[in-house]
């Protein structure tokens, strides 16, 4: 199953790059693993995946000591800072940094490490309250004062878009994420490059890429429904 979903995906965002005229070379699949055993993944690895997205830190470590060391993890949950100290050298990119205390702690444990941590800025564009991820309009300043730590790279934006049942109604929302990745890349902040943008999920992910996406991330679309009872959690 997971084999013929790969596929199905990756001819679908070859068809939207083609339709926005892009090299599907700028688009990178996360295949979100979450909930999912490492059997459904080692099928997914077989196929040639490399990128996987998790969002809980105590899976993604889990599920990093198991597996192959040439994965690349994506953090992509909300994370707390008590638990960065965990991820900070095993998280290939940290999709949800929102706030400059978060930010802060980041460039502290990736200093005791001794590792650089390269990472996006979660924006809510769609301004939805149970969402996480900083304003529109405190994008920049974040994104000035987060440059200035150490020990972390900010290398693009990344947003949640609503769940909605038209993947077309959520185009306005990534048009908005591109133009403000245009917006501070005019900035010329020092340290800061926003070439990533880490948008789009099963549901929108082809009208993300024709909106400019470069990561998208995947899980529904490969590993099939998500089941969050208990029975399951268990194993
Ligand atoms: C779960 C999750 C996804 C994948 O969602 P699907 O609809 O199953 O593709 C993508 N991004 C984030 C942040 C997620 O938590």
């Amino acid at each position: 199953m997971v084999r013929e979903n790969m596929k199905t995906v990756e001819e679908k965002i070859a068809a939207a790059c083609r339709r926005a005229s892009r090299d599907p070379q700028e688009v990178t699949l996360i295949a979100v693993s979450k909930t999912k055993p490492v059997e459904l993944i080692q099928e997914a690895i077989e196929y040639g995946q490399v990128d996987f997205g998790e969002n809980k830190v105590q899976e993604l470590t889990g599920k990093y000591e198991i597996l192959p060391k040439n994965l690349r993890w994506h953090m992509i949950g909300h994370l707390q800072r008590n638990k960065v100290k965990y991820i900070v050298d095993k998280a290939a990119l940290i999709h949800s940094v929102d706030s400059l205390r978060l930010a802060e702690t980041i460039s502290m444990e990736a200093q005791k490490k001794n590792v650089t941590v390269p990472v996006l800025i979660e924006v809510n564009v769609a301004q939805e309250e149970s969402k996480f991820g900083t304003a529109c309009e405190e994008t920049l300043d974040l994104i000035e004062e987060a440059a200035k730590l150490p020990n972390i790279r900010i290398e693009g934006l990344m947003t949640i878009a609503p769940f909605v049942d038209d993947p077309e109604e959520n185009r306005p929302v990534f048009r908005k994420l591109k133009q403000l990745s245009v917006d501070i890349m005019e900035k010329n902040i020092n340290n800061v490059n926003v070439n990533i943008l880490s948008m789009g999920m099963t549901n929108d992910y082809e009208v993300a890429i024709e909106e400019g996406a470069t990561m998208v991330r995947v899980g529904t679309g490969i590993f099939g429904e998500r089941d969050y009872s208990p029975k399951t959690m268990d194993k």
